[in-house]
Order: C-alpha cells, then structure tokens, then sequence
C-alpha cells in the first residue's frame, strides 16, 4: 500500500494510525477528521468535562482538553483537521481508490473507517443539545447552573451520566425516558428500574413509559399531547454509525460498515472499526456494532495489522464503564439468549452485581461498585468456562469457576 488514508480522527482512527507506525510502516499516513480539534478521548466529556468550572469554557488546555498524548508530527502523520469526507470512489480493478472530502480528493491506496456515531436527535424547532464532542460540552457546561430547569431525553448511559453532572450543580433536572425504566435498553427494564431510585435520590425527576414528540421553543411536546417546559434541553436518545456518506461506495452497510473478524471489507484495502463497524464475532456468531471505547482501542491494534496483510481476528467480549450517581457500574458480556439472571447481593446496597446465565455458563455480568466481580467475571466471559453457581449468588464470596 504506497499511502493509508484514516477517515475519523476519534478513539479507533487516531490509535489505528499510530498502530499503522508502530508496525513499522513507513509510507503516508493522512487523517481526514471533520473535527477542528486533534484526536481526544470522549469518555471524559459527561464526567469531568461537563462537571468542570464555567470559566473553562473555551479554554485549551484545563480539564476541558482530553487529547491523546500522541505527537503526530513526530510520528510523521498528516492530520487534516476540519475536513468532512463525503464520498467514496473505489477504483474497479486495482486496490485503492479516491476520497472525496470537504476541502478536495485524496487518493489512497489503503483506507481505515473510523467514523465513529452520529447522536440522534428529535424533531422540533426547540434548541437541542446533544454530547458527543467537546464543543457540544462546551455550548452546554455553561448553561448549568443553579436552578436551571433541564429537561433531559432517555436515561441511558450518557443521559444518566449527564443527570448526575447537571444534579450536582444545582440545576432542575427532569428525565423522560419512553421505556419502562432507565438503562431499558441496554440491560432490560427490570434490572434497570433498580437504578430508578439514584434518581430519586440525586433530586431528579425520572418520567418513565414518556415519549418526546419534538423539541419546541421553550420546552418539549409529549406523546400525550403536554408541553414541558425547560430552560435547557439535552437529548441523549442514543447515536447511530456513521455511515450515510458511504451510501454510494459499494461497500455494504447493515447498521454500520459491514466487516469480518480481520475488520476487513471485501475490500482487502478498506478496514473499518469503533463505533462504525458491523464486525463479524465468531464468538456470538453475529454482526455486532459496540459503541463502546475498549472495543474500539482493541480493534485500532488489529485494524492496522490487518490492512498491512496480517492474519488477524478481532473478537472482545464488550465491555462498559460508566460512572452515574457517584457509583462505578460496569458491563461486560452480551446477554443475548440468557435463561436465568442472578443477583449478588441487593439493590438497596451500595454494591450489586447482575449475572446473566445459560445453563451455568455466564453470559454477561453488571456491576454496581463491584470492580473485582467484573475483573473475575471478565476472565469467565473470554474463556467461556461455567461459574460456580452457589458461589455467584453470595456476594460475599470471589466468583469462580465451577
Ligand atoms: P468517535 O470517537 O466518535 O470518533 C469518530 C470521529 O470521526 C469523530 O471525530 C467524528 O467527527 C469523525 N467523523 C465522523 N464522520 C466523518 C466524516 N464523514 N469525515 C471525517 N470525519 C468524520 N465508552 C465507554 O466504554 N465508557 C464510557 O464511560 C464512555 N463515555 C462516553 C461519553 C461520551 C460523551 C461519548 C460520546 C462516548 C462515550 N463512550 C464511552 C463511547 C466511546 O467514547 C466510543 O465508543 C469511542 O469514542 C468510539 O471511537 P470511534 O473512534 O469509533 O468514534
């Protein structure tokens, strides 16, 4: 490959083409990211970002600033900072192909996806929030402040995250979630309804089975016809790949771009991974899009191997962190197909943890300030072995194999 072109200078692109170096290619390495900024870490942004000082606010450099410790001139990597891809040209007969960006086209002979997710967000003429960069947490970090009425959409991962931040600084803060129970979606609604009361607790407002309509001027329309008012509204209903400018490429595309275990396409040349990517995982024999930051650091190493010919197979089981209501939760596994749930411990604890099983293998595990459970479960999920039943269910004592 005489030039590698990264598109998405997120988690997955920038690591890919630092790999891409520490491999020991040599040849042009070119970052095509539609962010102003140099690559940075996202985890932070609902966590410490948002919760630092207004006086931040557009400051380079404090609590604000999560860039990765990279030097890329050093390591001889063009980063085109600003400039959008929008189009795909893959030539027909030999490897490689023309990107056409905001600023012009670029030719490569091997291409790294890295798109990343784009956040949904609601109909309406209403100013809406969103966070997934550092600016969006900048346009938002100012406006809470005490007493501020914040009208937050889903309480899922970020949604809770953002309720803590906003809660601890005095704002107002309404959750409307359009399913049973906060976390619905990604752990089901009645291990999620037990996270229902950290709301409570915190002085917001949870409004479970309420669906927003739009986001209008001064509030939001519900399902049920009611009007909320608000001051501020954050939408975290989820995000989706983004994929929409690889429309016309040829490659296929089922919810993110479609790859194998290597991360290849059926294009050898075109890699893609982190939150764009539809990979192939021999171990849950599915497609699976993770947005999840562990996933895509793993792939970034095995993308790069892979497009410089590597024989590779990329198969984590998923694993998530996410700090909410001053507690430490964690997710690892996949659930799908699970037949009976243990519980270490009570809800009403400070620490619990979730078991998902079948038969006596485990399937997927969450924790509530319960780290070593999910550094044993991890271990049981990548082997595959069986638990010790008995023992799972007494939060007293090290989960095990059987
Ligand atoms: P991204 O980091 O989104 O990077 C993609 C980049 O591509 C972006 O800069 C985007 O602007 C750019 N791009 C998009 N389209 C184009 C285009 N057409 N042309 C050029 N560039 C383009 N995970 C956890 O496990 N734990 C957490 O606590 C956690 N917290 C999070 C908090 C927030 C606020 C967010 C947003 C995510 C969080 N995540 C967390 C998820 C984790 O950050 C993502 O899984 C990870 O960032 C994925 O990396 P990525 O490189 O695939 O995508």
């Amino acid at each position: 490959l005489d030039s590698i072109l990264v598109v998405g200078g997120g988690l997955a692109g920038a690591h890919a083409a630092a790999a891409l170096r520490a491999r020991g290619y040599r040849d042009a390495i070119t970052v095509v990211g539609a962010e102003p900024h140099p690559p940075y870490d996202r985890p932070p942004l609902t966590k410490s970002v948002l919760a630092g000082d207004e006086g931040d606010e557009g400051d380079e450099g404090d609590e604000g600033d999560t860039s990765f410790l990279t030097d890329w001139v050093d390591l001889g990597i063009d980063l085109r900072l600003g400039e959008r891809a929008e189009a795909l040209d893959l030539h027909d007969h030999l490897a490689g192909g023309v990107l056409k960006t905001s600023a012009g086209a670029l030719a490569f002979g091997g291409l790294v996806l890295a798109t990343g997710a784009e956040p949904v967000r609601l109909p309406g003429e209403g100013r809406q929030h969103v966070v997934r960069t550092v600016d969006d947490v900048r346009a938002l970090r100012p406006l809470l402040r005490p007493g501020t009425h914040l009208a937050l959409v889903g309480a899922g991962w970020i949604g809770a995250e953002v309720a803590t931040v906003a809660a601890a600084k005095g704002c107002r803060v309404t959750v409307l979630e359009a399913g049973e129970a906060p976390l619905a979606a990604a752990v089901g609604a009645r291990i999620g309804a037990w996270t229902a009361p950290w709301y409570a607790e915190a002085g917001v407002t949870l409004r479970c089975g309420t669906a927003v309509t739009s986001v209008d001027p001064g509030g939001l329309c519900l399902a049920d016809g009611e009007f909320l008012a608000a001051d501020v509204v954050v939408v975290g209903a989820g995000a989706r790949p983004a994929v929409g400018w690889l429309r016309d490429s040829g490659l296929e595309i089922a919810r993110g771009v479609v790859v194998d275990e290597s991360l290849r396409t059926a294009r050898p040349e075109v890699v893609a991974l982190g939150d764009c990517a539809a990979w192939w995982s021999p171990r849950y024999g599915r497609h699976m899009v993770v947005e999840h930051w562990d996933t895509a650091l793993k792939a970034s190493e095995l993308a790069a191997a892979a497009l410089l010919g590597e024989d590779v197979c990329h198969d984590p089981v998923p694993y998530f962190w996410s700090e909410q209501f001053g507690r430490m939760v964690q997710y690892a596994g996949d659930h799908q197909g699970a037949d009976q749930v243990v519980l270490r411990g009570s809800p009403e604890d400070p620490e619990w943890a979730v078991l998902w099983l079948a038969g006596d293998r485990l399937l997927a595990i969450l924790t509530v300030n319960r780290p070593r459970d999910l550094l044993q479960a991890r271990r049981a999920l990548t082997t595959g072995c069986a638990v010790d039943l008995p023992a799972a269910t007494d939060p007293g004592t090290a989960l095990r194999d059987a």
